[in-house]
């Protein structure tokens, strides 16, 4: 390709509405524009990448028995009605109404869609198991788009639907598409990390997330150190310590006036925030909830969510102090079931003995408080954020956090859908049962910007080369020396080499600024001096590796050179 015939409106200057490099690094490489918040076209360099990792997709997909369709982007309500997902999506969805006034909406996943489509045409066991997916944009209207094409409203997925007999086939299909999502990142040139995960909205009992590992990434992956435990935070859980086994002391009433956050009252009293009870409110429909962490725990709300498994929302203090006569900043349990306020409590709450909590008397707190003899606890489940530091539940050993972004995510949905939505076949005995079901994701556009956002410096992207839109780029420093880049961008593209040519008439320095803001892995510079000597100079845009090739030797050094830079081959 030559970049004076092709369409790459590269900008100098930052873009002032961009937060995260590869937000910025899209646009300034004129990968994308934006068209409205959280929805962007994607130019030809940007389309070049995403047919790379869609081909890579294919295949894998193709090879773990995935067979490809494409289904409705727009989606009857009724579907969704069915299964209870057109309340429960909320305002994630967007909607629409043709001119008959019956609803629909865009899809932003086609668990309904598929399910339908498959009860309707698939009646024994022996038309199982079926693994189909399609490649398309989905449609979610993100509370907050943003980083570009990282958190759109319309984005590109790849989804996939397992159908199975029974629970081992629908194992068989999760690690098919486990093993098959391993074998894409890795082609994709990417360093990634399969975690466990939350099911959130898609439901569900086991899910993995598949997570690019990069600084800036949204998701906190919590991971030992020692065996390979490693889990989104939404999910992670650690080890309890050992009780306490101090002697119980009497229960006593102090006066900490205008101490009401935890680092003035444990400073006040002289005792470690771990020694502290935290009681926050929450409030569903029915009941006024409380919720017990330690002083030095976090409430991992998620995991509030998944307990609770209906709408639930946070207590003003202002209200408490109204309606439950609870002091803003000195609230605590004891007494709570008295007030009819349901208690709930984390695990690590058991573990403590003789701790400090608020009075519900404005302006103290109790010492020496225990459970059981002070105050009862209606549930206790794992309620906190796990973190480093904390002791691995598998192995015991520490943990460490990192970030990541979710580029993939995988499911085990049982029979969600296919019970609602009455999805059954008729199985070997003669019954009719409900499909098992898996679910399987990965955000095409959103791996553009995560493999951007791992590979990056001052200059540029610094593609890998399994996604990189072309593989070579050639600079012709001067007029005198486009006849020998014509004649390399010829002899390479002949043997099947994706060049983009840098023939513009432009100073070296814009085409050198260009060629690191683009990225392409190997750049060969064809200058006066070199080219004298049957020279060219040749840069390797990840490594920075600087070498010199004799002119005839272009050809196959690139080959080589490729071959070389493919993910798994070393050295
Ligand atoms: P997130 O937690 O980031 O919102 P999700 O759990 O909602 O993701 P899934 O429903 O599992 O995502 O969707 C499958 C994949 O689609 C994700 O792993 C991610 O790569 C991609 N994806 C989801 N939402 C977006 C979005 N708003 N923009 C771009 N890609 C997305
Ligand atoms: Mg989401």
């Amino acid at each position: 390709m030559r970049y004076s015939q092709y369409y790459i409106p590269t900008l100098r200057e930052i873009p002032s509405e961009a937060e995260l490099a590869s937000h910025k690094l899209m646009l300034r490489a004129g990968l994308i524009r934006k068209a409205a918040a959280g929805i962007y076209s994607f130019l030809p360099l940007a389309q070049r990448v995403l047919k790379k990792i869609t081909r890579i997709v294919e295949e894998e997909m193709d090879r773990a028995g995935g067979m490809q369709v494409l289904l409705p982007i727009v989606q009857p309500a009724e579907i969704w009605k069915q299964s209870g997902r057109w309340e429960v999506y909320g305002d994630e969805m967007f909607r629409l109404r043709d001119r008959h006034r019956r609803d629909f909406c865009l899809g932003p996943t086609h668990e309904e869609m598929i399910t339908t489509l498959i009860k309707n045409e698939v009646r024994s066991y022996r038309e199982l198991p079926l693994r189909i997916y399609q490649i398309q944009n989905k449609y979610r209207d993100e509370i907050r788009p943003r980083f570009g094409v990282m958190r759109a409203r319309e984005f590109i997925m790849k989804d996939l639907y397992s159908f199975d007999r029974d629970e081992e086939g629908l194992n068989r299909s999760y690690q098919a598409m486990y093993e098959a999502y391993e074998r894409i990142f890795t082609r994709c040139g990417l360093i990634f990390r399969a975690v466990e995960a939350d099911s959130g909205a898609i439901g569900g009992d086991v899910s993995h997330e598949f997570m690019v590992l990069a600084p800036s990434g949204e998701a906190v992956i919590v991971y030992c150190e020692a065996c390979d435990y490693a889990a989104n935070n939404e999910k992670a859980s650690a080890a309890l310590p050992p009780a306490a086994t101090e002697g119980l002391l009497p229960l006593e009433k102090v006066a900490t006036p205008n101490q009401a956050t935890v680092p003035a009252v444990t400073a006040f009293l002289g005792v470690t925030p771990d020694r502290l009870i935290k009681t926050l409110f929450y409030q569903t429909a029915e009941e006024y909830i409380a919720v017990l962490v330690r002083g030095d725990d976090e409430l991992n709300e998620i995991k509030l969510g998944n307990l609770l498994n209906k709408p639930y929302r946070f207590a003003p203090p202002e209200e408490l102090a109204v309606k439950l006569d609870l002091p803003v900043g000195y609230v605590g349990p004891v007494g709570l079931k008295e007030k009819g306020v349901k208690v709930l409590a984390d695990l690590r709450i058991k573990t403590m003995s003789n701790a400090v909590c608020g009075a519900n008397v404005k302006d103290y707190h109790l010492r020496h408080v225990n459970l059981e003899r002070d105050f009862a606890v209606d549930t206790f489940a794992d309620l906190r954020l796990a973190k480093a530091g904390d002791l691995c539940p598998h192995c015991g050993h520490t943990l460490a956090e990192t970030r990541g972004v979710e580029v993939g995510h995988i499911f085990k949905l049982g029979t969600k859908y296919s019970k609602v939505l009455e999805a059954t076949f008729r199985d070997e005995d003669g019954e009719e049962k409900p499909f098992i079901m898996g679910c399987y994701g990965i955000g095409i556009s959103r791996i553009v910007a995560a493999a951007i956002e791992q590979n990056n410096d001052q200059d540029g992207i610094k593609w890998p080369l399994p996604i990189a839109p072309f593989q070579v780029t050639i600079l012709a420093l001067g007029q005198e020396q486009q006849a020998a880049a014509e004649e390399i961008y010829q002899e390479l593209t002949a043997v099947g080499v994706e060049v983009l040519y840098d023939d513009r008439d432009e100073r070296p320095g814009v085409k050198f600024k260009d060629a690191d803001l683009i990225g392409i892995p190997l750049r060969i510079t064809i200058g006066p001096k070199r080219l004298a000597q049957g020279e060219v100079e040749v840069k390797n845009r990840m490594t920075g590796e600087e070498m010199l090739w004799p002119r005839t030797e272009v050809t196959s050094q690139v080959l080589a050179c490729l071959e070389k830079m493919h993910p798994g081959k070393t050295d």
